[in-house]
């Protein structure tokens, strides 16, 4: 099936009690049941929601998986993943990834004594070096929030998949229109499903796409006993998304490819942040692993002032200056104070995230009026 006729279909058939096209918000916490222990499959609306379960399956067809599990935001989805885990388990992940994700790792599960080991994933042999007889998981996130950081996916799960070590991708950025990480041999994918797949910030989600029933089952038992999920009404604000993803996310790479040359040829920009330049150390990958390069980016001013960075922060008008990314909206926003401050300022800097760093996230109003509300807030 073509890409578009699978966002549109992914998950949903007529409701089979009315015929409805759309599948309802079963606004239920329990399901009666014909006799003690028998029952449609629907037991109580932590384990099983058919909304949920539309949902879940349209999750693994739009990322070509064998199974999807919805949780309540992306953290939750991360959550789960990491309680695989037992103490003395060792997780290698990026020194450049989302703030929260960060924050997760550090403040929540290392005093259960998960271990993380930071490694620059950019360069594999980074990771091959990091792995021990211990490593359980590697976690990537590409391309990389803020800095837009690619990793080969495809090489690390040469290097993990002899190894049984399990791979994680966050894919929130790409979405599966742009990037496939199972295909290219993850275990497991990852979204925050805040951002492209609900599409119109109105929505917090998680997810998680996977191959192995072994894998769906654990992250299954964990999902209901721990009881992350999402309410009806989330999922089918999410359900509706989907619909347009692939007609939103050709949108957000076209406004998204001349914002950023426009930006690299302007006299007061320092550096862009883009995979799609030719000389970004990750063009190659990105172009192998990549359908395009998608609606996020970030740049410096020429002069690394914190004060003019914070100038045009406020003085845009089109592009709001908020976190999060990924809506139809175009947003504007300051890593080191907003969506990264949970980072310590000496591992930000030491990672290349400057205070001055500005990161957008390109909506799909028109480009040109995307570009002359950034003319006039750079003056
Ligand atoms: C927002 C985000 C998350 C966290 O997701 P929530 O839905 O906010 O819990 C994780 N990874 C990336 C790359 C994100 O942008």
């Amino acid at each position: 099936m073509k890409e578009a006729t699978k966002y549109i279909h992914a998950g949903t058939e007529p409701d089979p009690s009315t015929g409805a096209i759309m599948t309802p918000i079963y606004q239920t916490s329990t399901y009666v049941q014909q006799a003690p222990g028998k029952h449609k499959g629907y037991e109580y609306a932590r384990s099983q929601n058919p909304t949920r379960t539309a949902l879940e399956r349209a999750f693994a067809e739009i990322e070509n998986a064998a199974y999807g599990l919805a949780f309540s935001s992306g953290v939750a989805a991360t959550d789960a993943v990491i309680k695989l885990l037992a103490p003395g388990d060792e997780v290698i992940c990026a020194n450049d990834m989302y703030g929260g994700t960060y924050r997760l790792f550090t403040k929540v599960f290392e005093k259960f004594g998960i271990r993380f080991i930071y490694v620059d994933t950019t360069n594999v042999s980074n990771i091959a070096n990091a792995i021990t007889a211990n490593t359980k998981l590697v976690w990537l996130e590409t391309p990389t929030n803020p800095l837009m950081n690619i990793t080969d996916i495809a090489a690390v799960a040469a290097l993990t998949r002899p190894k049984n070590i399990l791979m994680a991708v966050d894919n929130t950025f790409a979405t599966p229109f742009l990037q496939r990480p199972i295909e290219l041999g993850a275990d497991l994918v990852m979204h925050s499903v805040t951002k492209y797949l609900g599409g119109h910030s109105d929505v917090i989600q998680g997810s998680l796409m996977m191959n192995s029933p072994e894998l769906r089952e654990k992250l299954y038992f964990i999902q209901k006993s721990c009881g992350a999920v999402p309410g009806p009404m989330d999922c089918f604000l999410v359900l509706r998304g989907i619909k347009t993803l692939h007609v939103r996310m050709k949108a957000h790479c076209e406004n998204g490819a001349k914002i950023a040359h426009w930006l690299r040829n302007h006299s007061k920009i320092g550096k862009v942040y883009w995979p799609g330049f030719e000389d970004h150390p990750g063009y190659r990958i990105a172009t192998k692993q990549m359908a395009d390069f998608g609606g996020m980016l970030s740049f410096v001013l020429k002069n690394d002032s914190v004060e003019e960075a914070m100038r045009v922060l406020s003085s845009t008008k089109l592009f709001a200056l908020a976190e999060s990314l990924g809506g139809v909206e175009s947003l504007i926003n300051h890593p080191a104070s907003m969506t990264h401050a949970s980072i310590p300022r000496e591992e930000r800097i030491k990672n290349g995230l400057s205070d001055s760093l500005i990161r957008l996230s390109v909506g799909i109003e028109d480009a040109d009026d995307l570009i002359d509300d950034l003319r006039q807030a750079i003056g």
